[in-house]
């Protein structure tokens, strides 16, 4: 069991205090997710490479590497028949099943077996699943907890934290299979940058290294993380008949991820040419913003609000008792 209490700090930031009881010993490392983003499928592919036999796995963590999707992987598509990344609900994962059943409902039933089940205690302690975006974001960990501090310190590494906030059972995605998890992003799909791809696998190698300095006992204090929690998605605007979009992202936003958009700031620029603005009254930060996946989903961009946090990380006994 985690417990965490948050504190607001004398700067208006706030410090979590968490400590975890249970060690992180089974961690899985999933790319392939969604089959046109290379950078977790070629790095699932290397990792598998150096994959160890159980019985020579260190005593600290043990290391499961999954290639999630082979059949959209092998298509070179986000997805064959639904997309896999949204069928981890408690409804979808214990639903019906029959000849007409999509592959990737089935095969979220797989990896469900295989990595949890969700929600029991056999799930393995963390999921770290490999994704990339379009959007202009950096490398970011996005979760549905708030006060998971688990992987958050990359001092090397620029990241943020993205939180949606949403109840476990509701949680569609991969990650949400383990006891912890996030994911990771950015590049265009379909493509390799090598770049991108040594971004993600120093990500990676950080959470492993973490993951077993906290199995081995250590205090994590100092640095502070950019917490963005989701509040809501924007649709592009579109025609009330054909449904087709009649804008686009606006020049002055385009790649302006997590830079704040104030009320009346450029958002879309329609086909004829007219400026669209942001009529929101609270000023929010915008991310997957153009994201190529998001156009069948009716999200043209998503708008988080920030704070900051101190995160400070232990076992549960060193600090809380
Ligand atoms: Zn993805």
């Amino acid at each position: 069991m985690c417990c965490t209490c948050i504190v607001d700090g004398p700067d208006g930031g706030q410090r979590a205090y968490t400590s975890c009881g249970d060690m992180l010993s089974r961690v899985a490392v999933c790319g392939g997710t969604h089959g046109n983003e290379l950078s977790g499928v070629y790095l699932v592919r290397e990792l598998q490479k150096t994959e160890k036999p159980l019985e020579e796995e260190d005593e600290l963590v043990s290391v499961l590497v999954v290639l999630s999707n082979p059949r959209a992987v092998q298509q070179c598509r986000r997805y064959t028949e639904t997309d896999l990344n949204r069928c981890f609900t408690h409804a979808t994962l214990n639903g019906p099943e029959s000849d007409k059943t999509p592959y990737e409902i089935t095969r979220s039933r797989e990896l469900n077996s295989l990595l949890g089940p969700k929600g029991s205690p056999e799930a393995v302690d963390l999921i770290c699943d490999l994704h990339n975006t379009t959007a202009n974001m950096g490398l970011c960990l996005i979760a549905y907890s708030d006060h998971d501090w688990i992987c958050l310190q990359m001092p090397d590494i620029p990241v943020r934290y993205i939180h949606f906030d949403f109840p476990p059972k509701e949680a569609y995605s991969l990650e949400s299979v383990g006891k912890h998890g996030f994911e990771i992003g950015p590049q265009p799909h379909g493509v390799v940058r090598s770049n991108i791809y040594t971004t993600m696998k120093a990500g990676v190698q950080h959470v492993m290294d973490w993951v077993r300095f906290f199995n081995s006992g250590t205090i994590f204090e100092g640095g502070s993380v950019e917490v963005y929690t989701m509040v809501k998605n924007i649709d592009y605007p579109r025609d009330s008949e054909t449904h087709s979009i009649t804008a686009a992202i606006h020049p002055q936003l385009q790649d302006q991820d997590f830079c704040l958009l104030h009320p009346n700031d450029p958002l879309f620029q329609t086909f004829s040419g007219e400026t669209l603005r942001y009529k929101g009254k609270e000023p929010l930060y915008p991310f997957f913003i153009n994201e190529c996946a998001y156009y069948e989903k009716g999200i043209a961009l998503s708008l988080a609000r920030r704070k900051w946090i101190e995160p400070f990380v232990a076992f549960k006994g060193r600090i809380c008792g």
